[in-house]
């Protein structure tokens, strides 16, 4: 990323230009977007409201009838138009729109509105609307503040069918290509972006947990989100850059860091489309080490951009994301299918199936009412819930057996801490399987297990579990989080977060060599895994298998190709002698750039990668 220069001071050298302001929020979408901006504000908040006579009363709640049940078609249609284009995951989302729509608490409560206040329907949907977006918006929790945006969304669709006219999509209002700024921005109106027009967004509200950030990032639309109140200085504005890589929105930017920012936009999509193009060449070292590079998903659309960029296989499949826009947990045939999905379009590839990381950030909508927790992610999350929450487990447990006789699967624990949690999920599959046996039903009994090693703990009993499982995967952004009790998702310690801790390390090469003298696998499918400047290092502390984001893979593959064994190996001896994460950061940033002198600056290093 360019360094950026200072902003100008308004008594600075050119007065008629507008001072450049630098505003930093959360990067949930990579990439640099540079263009003319449109502020958009929502539809709903600026009608005026509308007395109607009493005797209007009836007619009016007839009107509300009609837009509601439109509504709710329209939505449904967006949702299987949403199925063709992004996947059913993203369909489930408008999905859930059209139930919301459809829900008659929505209705009654709009009519009574009509009917006590004697307001027109419009106005009665966005007082109801509104109130219950902002009952979520003060939720401390994120997850469930960011369904505000979900809310706002149906109020749109609803007021479109009240006011006679189809709801004008976001880009439908920009002159031409441009940047949006937004309050917020729903996820169906971001699932319809076109990103030849909309060439990236920043938002005041929103957090990583968003179905919004989500989508952005599948439809690679740089987005800065969480910015905090900026609009009403972006009003004026005519140009900003939007960074999606370090979470920067940067309004009226000066000719020398337009001008920096866009030869770093033209290098950046100049090398992708080079290092893309070489998906086929091994991640081989210059002296002929072979490495498999995998890729991580999170819904099945993934997958084509997994097998694109030459991924052997998916190493990390986060299957809790079928749960999170649900309304209930996916039934196991519902399961089975979307498994299947992923496992035929890999055709035969390999792909290991992480069972639920649910908790903690990553909550289900229909578990909403589920006790608070002071420290969710100390708490009842990912296996431990699995393990306590039997009727939740069993169903997936048997849709991935099902599903594995269609491919090369593995199953994977996540956030394992001891040997009897690895015991008790292994007897939960073997009754699984036993279960499928006895009902008659085909399923693979001789499954590989694995476990994400990512609480401190399982790293330090690296060695007894290695008896008991094929494989160990090393989930960095929570062994970092936990070996150095550092919240990843919080933005005020986020300069303590770093990978490149000689703590880290040292629990890394623990957990490789307990893998090697057992003789199984052992990856890396943490961020740290698809960062170019951890590469060399973790190919030194033994690694042979890295599964990552798909669009990491070309850089990753470059960075592999670049470097020797022998050195990898100096390297992760030098920095394991260290004892400080910025020496190591130094270190590996000084080495890289020996060995691939052509590798792309890297600004504040070690302290995105919190955002996993
Ligand atoms: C990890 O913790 O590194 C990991 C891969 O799991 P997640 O990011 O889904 O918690
Ligand atoms: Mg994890």
């Amino acid at each position: 990323m360019p360094p950026l220069a200072p902003p100008h001071q308004p008594d600075g050298p050119t007065p008629a230009a507008p001072p450049m302001q630098v505003l930093r929020g959360l990067a949930v979408s990579p990439g640099i977007a540079i263009g003319p901006v449109v502020v958009a504000s929502p539809v709903g908040r600026r009608l005026p409201p509308r007395k109607i006579a009493r005797e209007a009363v009836a007619a009016e709640k007839a009107r509300l009838d009609r837009a509601l049940e439109a509504a709710e078609v329209e939505a449904d249609q967006a949702c299987a138009e949403a199925r063709d284009r992004l996947g059913p995951q993203y369909a489930d989302i408008l999905g859930a729109h059209a139930r919301m729509i459809g829900d008659p608490t929505l209705r009654e409560g709009a009519g009574r509105r009509i009917e006590q206040e004697t307001i027109a329907a419009e106005h009665a949907v966005i007082e109801v609307l509104e109130a219950h977006a902002a009952r979520l918006e003060q939720l401390s929790d994120s997850y469930l503040a960011a369904r505000a945006a979900d809310v706002r969304d149906i109020e749109a669709r609803i007021l479109g069918q009240l006011m006679g006219r189809r709801p004008r999509g976001l880009q439908d209002e920009l002159p031409g290509p441009s940047l949006v700024l937004a309050a917020d921005l729903s996820p169906s109106e971001t699932a319809g972006l076109d990103p030849r027009r909309v060439l990236g967004f920043a938002t005041e509200a929103g957090g990583r947990a968003s179905h919004t950030a989500i989508v952005a990032a599948a439809l690679e639309i740089p987005a800065v989100v969480g910015l905090g109140k900026f609009l009403d200085l972006a009003r004026q504005c005519r140009i900003a850059i939007i960074d999606g890589d370090e979470g920067l929105v940067i309004l009226d930017p000066d000719a020398a860091t337009q001008e920096r920012y866009r030869d770093a936009a033209e290098e950046r999509s100049e090398r992708f489309q080079v290092l893309s193009r070489q998906a086929d060449l091994p991640a081989e070292t210059l002296d002929g080490t072979r490495l498999e590079l995998w890729g991580n998903i999170e819904f099945s659309g993934e997958v084509e951009a997994c097998l694109g960029l030459g991924a052997a296989g998916v190493g990390l499949y986060r299957t809790e994301f079928l749960f999170m826009n649900a309304e209930a947990p996916p039934t196991e045939e519902q399961q089975f299918e979307a498994y299947a999905t992923v496992i035929r379009s890999l055709q035969g590839r390999p792909i290991v199936i992480r069972t639920l990381d649910l908790g903690a950030d990553k909550l289900e909508s229909y578990r909403a009412s589920a006790p608070r927790e002071a420290n969710p992610f100390l708490g009842l999350r990912s296996i431990r819930l699995s393990l306590r929450d039997r009727d939740l487990f069993r169903p997936q447990l048997r849709a991935i057996l099902r599903a594995a006789l269609l491919g090369d699967v593995r199953i994977m624990f996540p956030l394992v801490s001891t040997m009897s949690e690895l015991r008790q999920a292994r007897a939960l599959l073997a009754e699984a399987a036993a279960g499928l046996a006895a009902e008659g039903i085909p399923g693979r009994g001789d499954l590989p297990v694995g476990v994400m090693v990512e609480v401190p703990a399982a790293a330090l009993v690296a060695d007894h579990l290695a008896k008991e499982v094929d494989f160990f995967s090393i989930g960095t952004n929570d062994l970092v989080q936990y070996t150095l009790a550092v919240d990843r998702t919080n933005e005020t310690v986020a300069d303590l977060y770093s990978a490149a801790d000689p703590a880290v390390l040292r629990l890394i090469e623990r957990v490789v060599q307990a893998a090697g003298a057992r003789g199984i696998d052992v990856s890396v499918c943490g961020t740290m895994g698809g960062d170019p400047l951890y590469a060399m290092l973790l190919l030194g502390l033994g690694l042979r298998h890295l599964s990552m984001p798909p669009h990491q893979l070309p850089e990753i593959r470059r960075v592999i190709r670049g470097i020797r064994l022998d050195a990898a190996r100096a390297l992760a001896a030098e920095a394991l002698a260290m004892e400080t994460a910025a020496e190591v950061a130094d270190l590996l940033q000084r080495r890289l750039r020996e060995a691939l002198p052509d590798t792309p600056p890297r600004s504040g290093a070690p302290r995105s990668e919190a955002r996993g």
